[in-house]
């Protein structure tokens, strides 16, 4: 007899702007790669953001977030918009998203930023600098400067204004997202970059200490250190060099972007936060696109990329992730291209036909 097959829920956010078309397409491919590897996914929709915002008046309702931390992952589409844009604070659709990923305890946040041979014309550096990037940030998501405390205004001792922040990271802090990037790095080509600045702050001296002293329990996993102000400088020079990068907070805020512009396509990227032990959240890296929404015009693959994550570091289904990464790859060498990735020679698609073309790769490969 067969045995009885894993099953997985799954809640889909699809959000504002493109959110609701990129999601739909990610969706079917999460469906195909699931029945051809056999095991079951069922989906639960929520609104989220200034969807929730028309609707309930909130941008994360209670019903959505309970979703979210009961099911075995979260795909999110985009939230925002500019209807909302001069809401308070309580009722932006942006707070909406700080509410989920504080929700789901979500502090490591993976950014991949990868140069796709097919692709690397629209990066920013050379051809021969950017050809073969495929790197991935593991940024701090939910300490260091942006949440420290003491913070504020006041004023000097003479008289100035001043305005002061703290970073602030605690050994399990440190402890946690570095055992993340290990693992991570593990799942890749197992070399691990810790950037910090440890050469000045003391949140990066302790950092730079608990990150060396986990690498004894991952002798797999090659570490080295980075100040961060070299390796802004290494990430256009010669972002070859990195596989997996840790990094805090706000370290990882400026260098995940600094990665990202390195493939030049915003519709490309996506992300996955992660928490220790429950459901991860799946997002792309674009916004709500306002500008395109509701044309068909949008890039489905970074969504679709994120449904790989979800697959990866969500369920562990790895085998999914990689038929899904595949076609994306496939669909490309194909020709196909959505308006955001299009250059002549091309064959120029809307969202759902893009997401058409993926579903007809995974088969192929079947
Ligand atoms: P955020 O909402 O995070 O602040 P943003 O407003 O800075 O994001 P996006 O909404 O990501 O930016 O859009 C920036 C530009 O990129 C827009 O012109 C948008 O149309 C384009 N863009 C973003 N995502 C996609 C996509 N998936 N496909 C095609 N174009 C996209
Ligand atoms: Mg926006």
């Amino acid at each position: 007899a067969a045995s009885p097959s894993k099953s997985y829920n799954i809640t889909l956010l699809p959000g504002d702007g493109i959110g609701p078309e990129v999601i739909s397409v990610a969706k079917n491919a999460l469906q195909l790669v699931a029945s051809i590897e056999g095991f079951k996914v069922a989906f639960e929709e929520m609104p989220m953001g200034g969807a929730a915002l028309d609707a309930v008046g909130v941008p994360l309702p209670d019903e959505t977030l309970n979703s979210a931390k009961k099911s075995d992952a979260t795909l999110l589409g985009a939230i925002g918009g500019y209807k909302w844009d001069k809401n308070e604070k309580h009722l932006k659709p942006e707070t909406g998203l700080l509410q989920l990923r504080e929700g789901l305890q979500v502090f490591a946040n993976l950014r991949p930023a990868t140069v796709l041979p097919q692709l690397v014309d629209a990066s920013t550096l050379k051809k021969e600098v950017a050809e073969g990037v495929d790197l991935m940030v593991v940024r701090e998501l939910t300490g260091g400067i942006y949440f420290g405390k003491p913070r504020g205004f006041s004023t000097n001792e003479n008289g100035q204004e001043i305005g002061f922040n703290t970073e602030v990271y605690a050994a399990y802090e440190i402890d946690r997202i570095a055992r993340i990037a290990f693992e991570t790095a593990r799942k890749r080509r197992g070399k691990l970059c810790s950037v910090d600045k440890a050469n000045v702050l003391e949140a990066s001296m302790l950092w730079r200490k608990i990150v060396t002293a986990l690498a004894s329990e991952y002798p797999d996993v090659e570490l080295s250190h980075m100040y961060v102000d070299n390796a802004a400088m290494q990430l256009v020079r010669n972002p070859k060099q990195f596989d997996t990068i840790v990094t805090n907070n706000i370290f990882g805020d400026i260098l995940s972007d600094e990665a990202s512009m390195i493939t030049g396509s915003i519709g490309m990227l996506p992300s996955a936060s992660l928490g220790a032990a429950g459901p991860g959240l799946f997002e792309p890296i674009h916004g709500s696109a306002p500008d395109i929404a509701g044309q068909d015009k949008a890039n489905p693959l970074a969504t679709m990329l994120s449904a790989a994550m979800l697959l990866k570091y969500g369920l562990g289904e790895e085998k999914a992730a990689q038929r899904i990464e595949a076609a994306v790859l496939d669909t490309l060498n194909r020709g196909f291209r959505t308006g955001d990735i299009h250059s002549a020679g091309h064959k120029l698609v809307g969202c759902k036909e893009m997401g058409e073309e993926v579903l007809k790769s995974i088969d192929s490969k079947t």
